[in-house]
C-alpha cells in the first residue's frame, strides 16, 4: 500500500560542490559497480547448508571483509546460533527421525555474522549502522538453470540470482563508503553482514540486535541510525513500517489402528491436526493483518492405518508485537483444549516470534522524510509504503529491548524470552531498510535489476551517509 499523499515536510539543501564531485565520482565507478555485481552474483550463496552455498558465503564474506578492512574497518566474526530443531523438516519430529522424505545429512554449522566497524575517527561523529545479507533463495547446484548475471542487449537490465535481493545493495554500499573515503569525507560506520536472512535470521538475530543496541562508553546508543540494503519497494519506494513474522509447528499424536478391523480403537492424529489447522486459521483477522497460515503438512502413514502421528508448519504475521504474542498464546490454548491424553490424543505447538513488528516510529519517519528530501535533490522521487513483508530491519529496530535468549539458546519453543535482568531500554532509533537498488522478480528465476539504479542509488546512499554523519544524529 503506497501512501501517495506523503510529501516531505523537510527540504534538503542543494548539492554542495563537494557533493556534486562525489556524485560524479560515483558515476565514474559505473564499470567497477557492474564488475563487482557480476562477481558477487556469480558466487552462489543460496540454500545453505548446501556445500556450494556454504563455500560461496565464505568466499563472499572474505571478499567483503578485505574491502572493508581497506577502508580501515576492524572486522569481527560473531558465531551463529543454532536454529530451533523443529523449524526444519529434517529429523526434528521427535518420533520420526529422517522420515520426511527431504532428508539431508549435510552438516549445518550456523553461519557466522561479519561485523565491520570503523568507529574511531578524528571527529566525534556518531557512526551509522549499515546492514546487508549475503544469502539468496536460489538453488546453488551446478546444474541449476539460474546461476549467473546476464545483462540485457540494451544494457538497461540484468538478471541473476540475488542481483537485486541484495547483492546490488551490498555493491552500492561498498562503493558509497569507498567513494566517501576517496573524497576525504569522514563517515564512521558499522556494517553488519549476515548469511541467513532469507531463512529467518535465526542464526544472526542475536548479533543483529546486539549491534543495533551497541552503546558507547557513556552508555548511550552508539549508532545514530541503521540503514539496511534491501531493494527499493517499487520505484525508489521506502518501506516505513512492517508487520512482524513468526514460525510455528503443530504436532499431533494419536493411537494407531487397522482401519478395517479396529477403526474404533484408533485415535487419528491427522483428524486432530486438520481440526487444529482450521481452528488456527480462524484466528486470522484480515483487517488488522494478523494471520495464521499452515502450509507444510507431514504424515507418512499408509491410508489403511489410523495415523498416530502428523505435523504441520505454519507462518504467523502480526501488526504489533502484542498481537503476535496473542496469536502465539491462542495457538497454545487451542492445542491444550484439544489434548486428551487419557483418550490417546495430544497436540502441541512450538512458536517463534523471530521477526518483531517494525512500527513506523516518529524517529524512523523523520529519517524517511530526510531520505525523501535528499532524493528529491538528486531527482529521485521517493514514495512511502507499509508492508507485511519482513527483513532484518525488523530485528534492528527492536534491538535488545525486552529480548534475551534462554540458556538453551532458543527459549522453550524458540521464542524470545525475557531475561531476569534485561538491559536498560535505549531510546528508540531510526531504521530504514529499503536503501538498496531497484529491480523486481525477487525470489524468482526472473530476478532483475534496473542497472541505472547502481549509480543512482549509490549516489543517494553516499550523500545520505555524508549528511547524516555531518548532522551527528538523525533529526538534530
Ligand atoms: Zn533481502
Amino acid at each position: 500500500m503506497t501512501d501517495a499523499s506523503t510529501r516531505s515536510p523537510v527540504t534538503a539543501e542543494p548539492l554542495s560542490d563537494a557533493e556534486r564531485k562525489l556524485t560524479m565520482s560515483i558515476m565514474a565507478r559505473w564499470s567497477k559497480l557492474l564488475g563487482d555485481l557480476t562477481e558477487l552474483v556469480n558466487i552462489p550463496t543460496g540454500r545453505a547448508p548446501h556445500p556450494i552455498a556454504v563455500e560461496g558465503l565464505n568466499r563472499t564474506r572474505t571478499l567483503l571483509r578485505a574491502r572493508l578492512e581497506k577502508l580501515g574497518a576492524n572486522c569481527d566474526f560473531i558465531p551463529g546460533d543454532p536454529r530451533p530443531a523443529w523449524l526444519d523438516r529434517v529429523g526434528q519430529v521427535s518420533s520420526l527421525p529422517d522420515r520426511v522424505g527431504q532428508v539431508s545429512n549435510l552438516p549445518s554449522t550456523p553461519p557466522p555474522t561479519l561485523v565491520a566497524r570503523r568507529l574511531a575517527t578524528k571527529s566525534d561523529r556518531r557512526p551509522i549502522l549499515l546492514s546487508g545479507h549475503l544469502d539468496t533463495v536460489h538453488d546453488p547446484s551446478p546444474d541449476a538453470p539460474f546461476r549467473t548475471l546476464t545483462v540485457s542487449a540494451d544494457k538497461t537490465k540484468a538478471t541473476g540470482p540475488g542481483v537485486v535481493d541484495m547483492k546490488g545493495g551490498l555493491v552500492i554500499a561498498l562503493h558509497a563508503l569507498e567513494a566517501l573515503a576517496d573524497a576525504g569525507i569522514d563517515v564512521p560506520f558499522g556494517f553488519i553482514l549476515n548469511s541467513d536472512e532469507e531463512t529467518g535470521s535465526f542464526s544472526s538475530d542475536r548479533a543483529l540486535r546486539a549491534e543495533a543496541s551497541r552503546t558507547d562508553r557513556a552508555g548511550a546508543r552508539l549508532y545514530s541510525c541503521a540503514l539496511a540494503l534491501e531493494p527499493a519497494n517499487g520505484t525508489n519506494g521506502l518501506v516505513t513500517s512492517r508487520g512482524g513474522s513468526g514460525q510455528c509447528m503443530i504436532e499431533a499424536k494419536g493411537r494407531a489402528a487397522h482401519v478395517g478391523r479396529d477403526f474404533a480403537s484408533g485415535r487419528s492424529a491427522t483428524d486432530l491436526l486438520a481440526r487444529m489447522i482450521i481452528a488456527g486459521h480462524k484466528l486470522t483477522n484480515p483487517i488488522t493483518g494478523d494471520i495464521v497460515n499452515f502450509s507444510t503438512l507431514f504424515c507418512d502413514q499408509p491410508p489403511n492405518q489410523v495415523a498416530d502421528h502428523a505435523a504441520a508448519w505454519g507462518n504467523l504475521r502480526y501488526h504489533t508485537q502484542e498481537s503476535g504474542e496473542k496469536l502465539a498464546a491462542a495457538i497454545q490454548r487451542l492445542c491444550a483444549e484439544r489434548t486428551t491424553p487419557a483418550d490417546g490424543r495430544t497436540i502441541t505447538a512450538a512458536v517463534s516470534l523471530i521477526r518483531p513488528a517494525k512500527p513506523g516510529t516518529p524517529e524512523t519517519l523523520a529519517l524517511a522524510y530526510q531520505v525523501q528530501a535528499i532524493a528529491a535533490v538528486l531527482g529521485q522521487p521517493v514514495t512511502f509504503s507499509t508492508t507485511s513483508g519482513v527483513c532484518d530491519g525488523n530485528n534492528l529496530q527492536a534491538g535488545l529491548d525486552g529480548w534475551h535468549r534462554s540458556p538453551t539458546g532458543a527459549g522453550s519453543h524458540g521464542s524470545p524470552t525475557r531475561d531476569s535482568q534485561p538491559p536498560a531500554p535505549l531510546p528508540p532509533f531510526p531504521v530504514l531498510d529499503t536503501l538498496g537498488v531497484r529491480g523486481g522478480g525477487l525470489h524468482t528465476p526472473q530476478e532483475w535489476i534496473d542497472l541505472a539504479s547502481l549509480v543512482e542509488r549509490c549516489q543517494l546512499l553516499a550523500i545520505l551517509l555524508s549528511r547524516l554523519s555531518n548532522a551527528g544524529a538523525v533529526g538534530c
